[in-house]
């Protein structure tokens, strides 16, 4: 609204809405303990994605939304749902995860269409970082949790998660990728990942980063 100031959190950081109205806020952003990125789609369906592990994150969403009703899950590694009880307890949210979790209420199954903010997005199983990793595919955005991210300590300009760990696989990754590739529609123009800084298409398409990211995975060379 023109002449009215809105006070916002240090560290803001929004798109301007789209035609459906959709809104991303990283609600971690000033966060001083290693976290991942949780991100709040507000619109009809006000949705967070991963709850990270900052304190308080909570009454972050609070200063954008009187009600969240859900919480999806990309992956249950620890950075992702620290604050997850925190989160259900202030809002009742339900959880909606792949794998089996306490506080969830819905099962996440490939290929179902999950909505967040106003917008559709498919469930696309993407294991090799986590085995019960999803990333969320809309028609304007890409919810990547840790399977491809912007940048990171190894890439500046397009990097996967980590497979060196007991359970992951960087063959079942690349595969993962892969799948995210045929399943990514031109029209998505922000990509929203698990670390790192969003990315928003310009000369470079969310699309040529993915294959980026797989191109240097598919050196099967030690990420760090
Ligand atoms: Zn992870």
């Amino acid at each position: 609204m023109q002449g009215v100031t809105t006070p916002r959190p240090a560290g803001y950081i929004s798109r301007a809405p789209d035609a459906s109205g959709m809104k991303v806020h990283d609600v971690t952003a000033d966060a001083e303990e290693f976290t991942c990125n949780a991100y709040l789609v507000t619109g009809d369906t006000p949705t967070l994605v991963d709850a990270g592990t900052m304190p308080g994150v909570e009454t972050v969403v609070a200063e954008f939304v009187d009600d969240l009703d859900r919480v999806v899950l990309t992956h249950q590694h620890s950075d992702h749902v620290g604050e997850l009880d925190a989160v259900v307890d202030a809002f009742d949210a339900d959880v909606y995860a792949y794998a089996d979790h306490p506080l969830r209420t819905h099962e996440l199954a490939d290929s179902e269409t999950v909505t967040m903010g106003a917008e559709a997005f498919d469930v696309v199983y993407t294991p090799g970082h986590a085995d019960d990793h999803v990333s969320l595919v809309g028609e304007t955005s890409l919810f990547s949790g840790d399977v491809v991210v912007y940048n990171d300590g190894a890439f500046d300009d397009g990097s996967f998660g980590r497979t060196d760990m007991p359970g992951q696989s960087r063959e079942r990754l690349i595969e993962s990728l892969e799948t995210l590739l045929d399943r990514l529609p031109a029209s998505v123009g922000a990509m929203y990942a698990g670390h790192g800084d969003p990315f928003y298409a310009d000369e470079e398409s969310v699309r040529d980063v993915v294959e980026r990211a797989l191109s240097r995975a598919e050196r099967r060379e030690p990420k760090y």
